[in-house]
């Protein structure tokens, strides 16, 4: 997995909770090495709320986060929204 990190977040702090992820939900390491994420901090109306989008079966996952201070953000949240695009880039719809 690359990660790009277009926030104020460290890399290797949002790259702990990806790699974990990715690895519960993926398990064909070769497609695990494909995944592309990206962070970005989120904008508009949704800038408040942590959110993402991928394609099914595809490489690419986005993910947005608050810019505000990392202590308010739930990890907990960012977990499963990186969990559901992850399962997304594996082929599962909603
Ligand atoms: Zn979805």
């Amino acid at each position: 997995m690359k990660l790009v990190n277009n926030t104020h977040w460290q890399t290797r702090h949002l790259k702990a909770f990806a790699v974990r992820v990715l690895r519960d939900i993926i398990d064909d390491p070769g497609k695990r090495r494909q995944v592309v994420l990206r962070v970005h901090h989120g904008r508009g109306k949704h800038r408040g709320a942590i959110h993402g989008l991928a394609y099914v079966g595809g490489t690419k996952a986005d993910v947005y986060v608050p810019a505000r201070c990392c202590a308010d953000v739930d990890k907990i949240q960012l977990c499963r929204i990186m969990a559901h695009e992850f399962a997304h880039l594996r082929g599962l719809s909603n």
